[in-house]
């Protein structure tokens, strides 16, 4: 008996997106395969952290990298690094910044604080969070003689009513600031591994591990500066200090090297173009079996290389019911909502293959269709 089977919790087909409330992707069987050699033996995990970062950092052609339990954890670290740097006695006080000179974090304020609330992960490193008015003009006048530091979210949906970070990086660095960027799901391309740091300058980048690079769910990765990346390692596992919790194991960092290889070996256009022809497929599956819209987009909603398919279904209907029917289906599909703050039409819907096998296209399309011809 397969083991979801067992525990009585029934798979999902998940058309939506890299979710970590599914699962976030799924594992290359050479990723897996990595994850239960490395669970077979006891290793020094100094040793075994050293050689995983070097790879990272060569690979994502940065100055170094640290390997860690996700984004979010990276995002604490990165600020622990921006707090202390590599200072031993002051990292061992952490959360507590009250013996700190710069003890300030500097974010954008506007309204991709109600969207991705991750921004207030960076508090947890104790920094105290300065929200600056949405102009590079003012986060300028911001920075003053407590600033350890700025961060930026990365994704065009949040840097709608914000500087963009093309821009905004450089000017910051210019100001003699320091920066953070938040790019957990700005993949692909596969590019940005090295953009934000190598190009723009910013100092650290964060980046989620069980996203686009398909590593196990609880992985992430921050690259860029090696004195930084020095003081995020000295904050995390296995010191007792505030990076302690976001721990991964021998296991963990196998599987998310081995698919960070695999991410990076992978031809995007050849990656890029199975996902349009699956969505292509299922647009016209969807076409022939209900009164539906739809339309291929060519970037993700982040602005990613990664194509959608958006369906506008028949007016009365919405996206969140369409998703509830999906989702009680004895094969639960889970389709893209609009969260109501993005403001898309209550009756849209997006559909995505990034994490899709071609054979499941049609028990997506049936969904749809399914709910559609509901009365
Ligand atoms: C997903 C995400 C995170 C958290 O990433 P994890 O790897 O799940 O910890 C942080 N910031 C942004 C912008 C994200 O999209």
């Amino acid at each position: 008996m397969n083991f979801y089977e067992e525990i009585g919790v029934k798979p999902l087909i998940n058309a939506s997106e890299t979710y970590t409330k599914l699962g976030g992707s799924l594992l290359h069987p050479r990723a897996l395969e990595a994850m239960r050699q490395a669970g077979e033996r006891f290793v020094d995990m100094e040793q075994l952290m050293d050689a995983v970062c070097a790879r990272a950092a060569r690979w994502t052609r940065n100055a170094a990298a640290f390997v860690t339990s996700g984004a979010a954890g990276g995002l604490v670290l990165s600020a622990a690094a921006l707090l202390c740097g590599p200072d031993e006695a002051a990292l061992d006080r952490l959360p507590d910044t009250s013996a700190l000179e710069r003890d300030e974090i500097l974010i954008f304020d506007g309204a991709y604080r109600e969207r991705i609330p991750y921004w207030r992960l960076v508090g947890l490193s104790g920094a105290k969070l300065v929200a600056v008015a949405p102009s590079l003009g003012a986060m300028l006048g911001a920075i003053n003689e407590r600033t350890a530091g700025v961060f930026l979210f990365a994704g065009s949906l949040y840097e709608e009513d914000l500087p963009a970070c093309e821009r905004a990086v450089p000017a910051l660095k210019r100001a003699g600031a320091r920066v953070v960027v938040d790019a957990a799901a700005q993949l692909p391309p596969a590019s940005n591994l090295w953009r934000y740091t190598q190009e723009l300058g910013a100092d650290l980048c964060v980046f989620s591990g069980g996203k686009h690079i398909k590593g196990p769910q609880p992985t992430g990765l921050i690259v860029g500066d090696a004195r930084l990346i020095r003081a995020c390692r000295m904050a995390a596992c296995p010191n007792a200090r505030v990076g302690r919790p976001f721990k991964t194991g021998k296991e963990e960092l196998a599987g998310f090297i081995t698919a960070l290889e695999i991410f990076l070996a992978e031809s995007e256009h050849e990656r890029y173009a199975r996902q349009l022809e699956m969505l292509a497929r299922l647009g016209s599956m969807l076409r022939e079996g209900a009164p539906v819209g739809v339309e291929i987009k060519k970037t993700g909603r982040l602005g990613t290389e990664q194509p959608l398919l958006y369906v506008t279904l028949p007016a009365g209907k919405t996206g969140a019911a369409c998703n509830a029917f999906a989702r009680a289906l004895p094969q639960p599909v889970d389709l893209g909502v609009f969260p109501p703050e993005f403001g898309f039409p209550e009756n849209m819907i997006f559909l995505n293959a990034y994490n899709l096998e071609p054979g499941e296209i049609p028990a997506v399309a049936e969904a749809v269709c399914a709910y559609v011809a509901l009365r």
